[in-house]
């Protein structure tokens, strides 16, 4: 079968590879899935360019938004057949710690991803807990099913699980176009909050307007002000932040007195300067989450396969491809989810 490699730090024409490798075999309590979809992410971005601190080990097996079709199951495994559409929550933990008694899975200090811990999705097959799994709808098109896993599930935790919006109040989603970006957007319109977005160009505004009371172009203005300006100056209940230093202050200065700010990740940087007066003096409230649990994902895809909220496929590349969907992604010309096909 044809699997994606990241083999080392570089341009993504230079460094992603397709290799030849022999399908997996699914062991115990494993099933081997067919994967028809899986969608890229910014994390991709991250694999492939490094961390200048870490010292990266390639090659690299990447890709965890994944749908597919069951294709053989291994022993022990039971509910699943060949032929089952399915989709697959990408963590992997241990089952037994507190956390994971909680229902917390990724808190989990085991936790482990497929993607990166384990080979990933972008490859014709891919072995994964049949645990893992959750069937697709026969009108959920594999395209759609592979582009919400981890951006809604995390979009969910942020709005709904974690930063418990409710329909009376106000949200500023920030980089409304990316993956988890135009999830939040979309699920904090379905809650029936009032919801304003930042993006960075006329097209992307127009397209995020469809959910979106107002939206700012954080090049011309800067969004604290003009949410302040959008709110007669009491500020929004919630704040959904994935960039991180480069508006960290900024989305603090965003929020009424109690408001809280939802973070997920920190693709501008992770050390922003901030005051901390402006947290404790207004009682707002700063949450870390980073990803939903198995049930934030169940409940997510529910609601996808109801069609209350659908995530945008923005193009569908072939596995050939890949390197086309990263330069997309890094250079933000991407509306929703880039999708690759790894069986065409
Ligand atoms: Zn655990």
């Amino acid at each position: 079968m044809r699997a994606v490699h990241i083999v080392d730090s570089g341009a993504p024409e230079e460094v992603l590879e397709i290799r030849e490798l022999p399908r997996p075999d699914p062991g115990p309590g494993q099933v081997t899935v067919a994967v028809r979809a899986c969608a890229l992410q910014h994390a991709d971005v991250f694999a492939r360019v490094g961390h200048p601190e870490i010292e990266e080990s390639f090659p690299k097996r990447p890709g965890t938004e994944i749908a597919g079709v069951v294709d053989e199951v291994g022993d022990g495994v039971e509910g699943w057949s060949p032929g089952d559409r399915v989709n697959v929550y990408h963590h992997v933990s241990c089952g037994e710690c507190e956390f994971c008694e909680r229902g917390e899975q990724t808190m989990c200090p085991h936790d482990r991803k497929l993607g990166s811990d384990f080979p990933g999705g972008l490859a014709e097959y891919v072995e994964v807990p049949a645990a893992n799994l959750e069937a697709v709808p026969d009108h959920v098109e594999m395209t759609t099913a592979a582009a919400w896993p981890s951006s809604f599930t995390t979009a969910w935790r942020m709005l709904v699980s974690g930063g418990g919006l409710e329909p009376s109040e106000t949200a500023l989603i920030l980089g409304a176009s990316g993956g988890v970006g135009h999830a939040a957007l979309q699920l904090a319109d379905r809650i029936g909050a009032e919801v304003y977005a930042t993006t960075s160009a006329d097209w992307k505004a127009e397209r995020a307007a469809a959910w979106a009371e107002a939206v700012i172009d954080y090049t011309e203005t800067p969004f604290d002000e003009a949410v302040t300006e959008l709110t007669d100056g009491r500020g929004v209940d919630l704040v959904a932040d994935h960039v991180g230093e480069e508006t960290w202050q900024r989305s603090i200065d965003s929020l009424a007195t109690g408001g809280r700010m939802v973070i997920c990740g920190a693709t501008s940087g992770a050390d922003p300067d901030i005051d901390i007066r402006s947290v404790y003096q207004r009682h707002r409230r700063i949450l870390g989450t980073p990803m939903g649990s198995r049930q934030d994902f169940r409940d997510v895809g529910r609601l996808i396969a109801r069609g209350e909220v659908s995530p945008v496929v923005d193009r569908v590349l072939p596995l050939d491809r890949v390197a086309e969907g990263h330069r997309a992604i890094e250079n933000r010309e991407v509306f929703g989810k880039v999708v690759v096909t790894p069986q065409e």
